[in-house]
Order: structure tokens, then sequence, then C-alpha cells
């Protein structure tokens, strides 16, 4: 579903456009928020940016990350003329009120291979590696143009949804693609060390803390971290600070499937599901009402640790039979 025409024409004709992305958003969403951002308001477009749960710390560094509000002060519905929404797989994950802005018209750009298309113009390609890559297409076609401060944040969505130009996403036309963002004036250093190098101490020893709950089960084929709150409390940490612990049961030899399980905002649970083998953790994700793609999924959970890691380790033990 990529309807790049329409996609442009309700663009083109809205004055007004709030872009959001989903809940506890990712270096995808909120790049893919800030590029876009840039583009429309060099086109004279009134832009404004609302997340639920704000911007990650990480990601504060990119400009006009100050100007995305969060909570629930949702922005006045009456000011916008079209709600564009960035990597969000279904419309409940953007974490809005269903009525509030149902009367406006959604561009639905995304990637998500379970993205059933919940846009009223729907630009989707489950074969894209990013959102951002989905948002620079749409910046060429309406021949706006790509500022520094554009592809500093399409930059840090595709680095970020390639696990830095690791993942199996990773191909030569991303490689063209990013190059063309750097020379736009997109900056991999400072990029990188504001994204991966500006730890708090904290979070090592969260990570370490998390490192000595390692679990190899299923012959070898599965590992399984987690965080629980006494953690966070004698580390000064939160759930932010847990970016990327999953990657490090990944990482190990011969493993499948991945499993991290931490404490969300708000007593529930979110898990990280990630496969390194022909295993699709989206569908076990979505079987647990959650979502995701083939390779890296996720999911909320209710209920007492033991009871939720014993759900799941049944899971993956039957993906195996
Ligand atoms: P992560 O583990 O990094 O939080 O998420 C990995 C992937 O799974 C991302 O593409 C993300 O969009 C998706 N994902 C994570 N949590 C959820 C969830 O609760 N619901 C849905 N539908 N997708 C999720
Ligand atoms: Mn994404």
């Amino acid at each position: 579903m990529l309807d790049w025409q329409q996609a442009c024409q309700v663009v083109t004709d809205a004055n007004s456009i709030l872009l959001v992305t989903h809940r506890n958003p990712d270096g995808d969403g909120i790049g893919s928020q800030i590029g876009l951002y840039h583009a429309l308001k060099a086109a004279g477009k009134q832009v404004l940016m609302h997340n639920l749960d704000g911007v990650p710390r990480i990601y504060h560094f990119l400009d006009g990350a100050e100007k995305v509000t969060s909570g629930r002060n949702f922005p006045p519905a009456e000011d916008v003329d079209l709600m564009i929404s960035l990597d969000c797989g279904n419309r409940h994950r953007l974490g809005l009120p269903d009525d509030l802005f149902d009367h406006l018209p959604l561009l639905n750009i995304d990637h998500h291979a379970s993205n059933i298309g919940f846009g009223t113009i729907n630009l989707l390609d489950p074969h894209a590696c990013a959102t951002g890559a989905l948002v620079l297409e749409l910046i060429r076609r309406l021949d706006l143009p790509v500022s520094a401060a554009s592809a500093n944040g399409l930059y840090v969505a595709i680095m970020t949804d390639t696990g830095s130009f690791r993942h199996a996403n990773t191909t030569a036309a991303v490689f063209r693609m990013t190059a063309e963002l750097v020379e736009a004036g997109a900056k991999p250093w400072p990029i990188a060390m504001s994204v991966y190098e500006s730890n708090v101490p904290g979070r090592l020893q969260l990570l370490s803390d998390c490192l000595n709950t390692m679990e190899v089960r299923d012959g070898g084929r599965s590992a399984w971290l987690h965080v629980h709150q006494g953690m966070y409390g004698r580390t000064g940490t939160d759930m932010e600070d847990t970016e990327g612990f999953v990657e490090y049961a990944r990482s190990i030899q011969d493993i499948e499937v991945a499993i991290f399980i931490r404490p969300g905002n708000d007593g529930s649970w979110k898990a990280s599901l990630r496969s390194k083998s022909s295993i699709d953790i989206g569908h076990l994700a979505e079987s647990l009402g959650g979502g995701g793609h083939r390779f890296a999924a996720g999911c909320t959970l209710h209920g007492k640790l033991p009871d939720i890691l014993e759900q799941m380790q049944k899971a993956v033990s039957a993906l195996f039979d």
C-alpha cells in the first residue's frame, strides 16, 4: 500500500499538520518525526509534534526534539487539518484518545508487516528498512529540501532500525540513502556519540544486574534476560535506560531467540523479542497482543514476573517443537 500520489496531495493541501509516533518511541519513530518536521516547516506548514511518552533522553540532541509535546495535554484538534502517524503498526499503539482526532484525515507511514492500513491514506512498505526511509522518499516526492536537521533525524531512524547497519535489512540501497543523508549534512560521529556513548553510570550498573539474570534454555537456542523494579531503584534508572539490553542476549553464539523483560512505566511489563533464525518472532509477539517484525518484536504483559516468564518460556519452547 503505497499511495504516493494521494499522500503528496493531502500533505500539499494541509496547512496545519500533527506528527505522531508510537508509545515508548524509538529512534525510527523520533527520527522520522524530526526529519519530516523540518521539511514541512520549510514548505511553510504549521507543524505540531506530540508523543504520549515524549522523546527519550538519547534523542534530545536532535534539533526540534524540544518542540515535541508529551503527556495527556493533547494539541487542540481544531487547530489541525492532517495527522501523520509514523512507524506505528496499529492505531491503538499511538496512545491517543479514540475520539480526539477521529475526524481528521490520517496519513499512515510505516514499515511493520502487521500494519493493516488504518490510515485514510497509507504509505506502507514492509521491505523498507525504516519508516525514516519512507519519509525521505516522501520529502523527495514533495520536492522539499532535506536540511541538515532533517538529515540528522532520518539518519537516526535508519541507523537505529538497522541495528547500526548490521541487521538483515541493511542493503546497498540503505547505504546509498544514508550517503545522501550524510551529504545533506547528517553527522554520523556526533549522532553515534549521542545515541551510543552518552550513558549515565546507572545504566551500566543496571546492565550488570540484568546480565546476572541471564538464562540459556531450549538446548542453547533461547537466551533470557530480565530487569525488575528493585534494580531501577538501586541504580537510579528507568525503562529508558534498558534500550539495547536485548541485543546482549541476541549476541550469544547459536542463540535463535532472545527475550528481555522489564517493568514498563505503568505497572505492566514490556518484553523485547529478537530472532536470529528462521523463527518469526513477530508472530509470537502478535499472539501475545503485541507486534513488530520477523526479527524484532515486542509486547506488553500484565501480572507477576515469574508467571510471565513461565508463560513466555512455554510459548518459546513450542516454537522449537
Ligand atoms: P523493541 O523491542 O525494540 O521495543 O521493539 C522491537 C519492535 O517491536 C519494534 O519494531 C516495535 O515497533 C515493535 N514493538 C515493540 N513493542 C510493541 C508492542 O507493545 N506492540 C506492538 N504492536 N509492537 C511492538
Ligand atoms: Mn521502525
